[in-house]
């Protein structure tokens, strides 16, 4: 069949006699430009900014015979067959698609009888060629010819560039990286003309016209993917992908954008991870990366690859999850140890409840209860009752198990909260305990309970330190206040053993620990949640013996307003 085609168009090009002599031998193209003249006869809308006028011409040129030498020049690697009922737009190599959709568009929409345009070309592939295009009113009215004459004669120049292109072709589907060969050329015309235009911000461009990124979608093709790339769609076959580009895209629509943003201030790449929606329905996170071709006008090899990251985000968010419990158990083991305390400050108030209670009943035994006695103590129970609530209430929430919060905080308040947990602890231990908060202090943005945790292991690890020193008149002083750089912070200040020089780098690792029953993770705990909140601990030693801890969080943004609950 396409054997007939091409006899057939050989035969029909013989039409123009003069030319024969000329192109015997050359390339010969035969197109039904139908559809491309209607489009060129519609008028400038076709010359709208965002629209690609030339890749229109060409892909509404439709090829339906050719020669076997034009099938070697330009083929599509399958060959001649795989060409015939296809647009040239297809086929056609990117330095001379302007001359030929001109010369196409001129000879197509010319009614005289016999058209024929010649014009010089570039071209990488031939030396010095020559396009012709023409039209005569014997082969029909749609019918358009194209032939290039130049140095077509010298078929290596084909092969050997076939012999490259296919070690290439080979090359990239063995490679195991998902691989995708694009074809961005209409958006490289498109930007080219809004250049010249004098658009030079694409992104405010795009904000005005967003219909460029549907057209962006559609007009950018797949036209190869590698078996690493058809295994990560779940393809069944190579060619299920080929096509707009808009399939490998539509779970990630910011994507577009910054692809074309990229494209358009002249990168030579651009990487990001984004979404996949697989064919068969799966939902990846992967990295993305586009390199762009320089030259550009070789921007039909834009190439893109795809790196699966989904197990790697599985891994981390597993890690994730693993260090909340981990934080979890660390919490709870340091309020095993505080148990004393806790029982003590749950004590008070029960012991209050229980004196209040035996008196007022004393009071009501009596021959002539005193109604007015009873009621003042009835709520001095109630208020104590409240009260062993709370301390409950708090150590509840110290152990549950909750997502990190973010709020506005007062930090003193925090202090106090933590304090709560140890004042008996430490008063037990003899050691005095003074606290200078900052008045006036800017709120910080967090999770309560994970800042009051970190407090509480520092104020333990200072209680223990002194504790190990054995030295009596042990001190931890507390303070809080802003820094110059209107940074909220609070530090801790012993006067223990301090840390020794060469620990001073090790003491915030994991299980980095200098105690017997240590376990090594508070300080680390510690570190990791100030760095989620955006501040961040440091630790020295006082020129005057122990240890100082120094902790840092941003101040709540003036502007923010309002209690918002929001993931951490
Ligand atoms: P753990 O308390 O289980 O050892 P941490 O991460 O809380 O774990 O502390 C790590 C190490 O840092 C401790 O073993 C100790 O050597 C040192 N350290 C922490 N705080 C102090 C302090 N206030 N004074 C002296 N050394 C300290």
């Amino acid at each position: 069949m396409s054997e007939m085609r091409s006899s057939t168009s050989e035969l029909h090009a013989g039409f123009v006699p003069e030319f024969d002599a000329l192109y015997r031998g050359s390339p010969y193209w035969e197109l039904d430009t139908a559809d491309a003249r209607m489009f060129v006869g519609a008028g400038p809308s076709g010359r709208e900014p965002q629209a690609d006028w030339v890749g229109e011409v060409l892909g509404r040129s439709r090829v339906v015979g050719l020669n076997e030498r034009a099938a070697h020049l330009v083929g599509a690697p399958a060959g001649r067959e795989e060409m015939i009922g296809r647009p040239i737009a297809d086929f056609w190599p990117p330095d001379s698609q302007d001359d030929l959709a001109e010369l196409i568009a001129d000879v197509a929409t010319d009614r005289s009888p016999r058209v024929i345009r010649t014009r010089d070309i570039g071209s990488l592939l031939l030396q010095d060629p020559v396009l012709t295009v023409w039209r005569s009113h014997e082969t029909g009215a749609d019918t358009v010819f194209v032939a290039v004459r130049g140095a077509v004669n010298d078929r290596r120049s084909y092969w050997s560039l076939r012999a490259s292109e296919e070690r290439y072709r080979k090359l990239i589907h063995h490679i195991p990286n998902p691989l995708l060969r694009v074809d961005a050329r209409a958006m490289g015309r498109v930007f080219a003309r809004l250049k010249a235009e004098g658009v030079n911000d694409l992104d405010s461009y795009l904000d005005a016209h967003p219909e460029l990124l549907a057209f962006a979608e559609q007009s950018v093709r797949i036209t190869e993917i590698n078996r690493a790339a058809a295994l990560l769609f779940g393809a069944t076959s190579a060619t299920d992908l080929v096509g707009p580009v808009k399939c490998l895209l539509q779970a990630s629509p910011e994507t577009t954008r910054r692809v074309m943003v990229a494209q358009f201030d002249g990168r030579r790449s651009h990487a990001e991870v984004m979404k996949l929606c697989t064919l068969d329905g799966r939902l990846l996170d992967v990295q993305l990366a586009v390199t762009f071709p320089t030259p550009p006008e070789q921007l039909d090899v834009t190439v893109i690859s795809l790196d699966d990251l989904t197990d790697r985000l599985r891994t981390e968010a597993q890690l994730r999850q693993l260090q909340a419990d981990f934080t979890r158990a660390a919490r709870i083991s340091t309020l095993g140890e505080l148990a004393t305390s806790i029982a003590h400050e749950v004590n008070q108030p029960l012991a209050a409840i229980f004196t209040n209670a035996e008196t007022s009943l004393r009071w009501l035994a009596r021959d002539e209860p005193n109604l007015a006695k009873v009621v003042q103590l009835t709520t001095r129970i109630a208020a104590s009752a409240r009260h062993a609530t709370e301390i409950v209430q708090r150590i509840r929430a110290m152990t549950a198990k909750h997502a990190p919060e973010r709020r506005p905080l007062e930090l003193n308040e925090v202090v106090d909260e933590a304090l709560l947990f140890l004042r008996h602890d430490i008063e037990t231990r003899s050691i005095r305990l003074s606290a200078r908060l900052g008045l006036g202090l800017p709120r910080v943005i967090g999770d309560r309970v994970q800042l009051q945790q970190v407090i509480v292991n520092l104020l333990v690890n200072s209680a223990q330190a002194i504790g190990q020193a054995g030295a009596k008149g042990g001190l931890v002083e507390l303070s809080t206040g802003l820094s110059e750089a209107g940074e909220v912070v609070f530090v801790i200040r012993d006067n223990g053993p301090g840390i020794p020089a060469e620990d001073l780098d090790r003491i915030f690792e994991g299980f980095f620990t200098t105690k017997d029953e240590g376990m090594g993770l508070g300080l680390a705990i510690c570190q990791s949640i100030m760095t989620a909140h955006g501040g961040g601990i440091v630790a020295s030693n006082r020129p005057e013996g122990g240890a100082c801890f120094r902790l840092w969080l941003p101040a709540e943004p003036i502007a923010a307003q309002g209690w918002e609950t929001r993931p951490l």
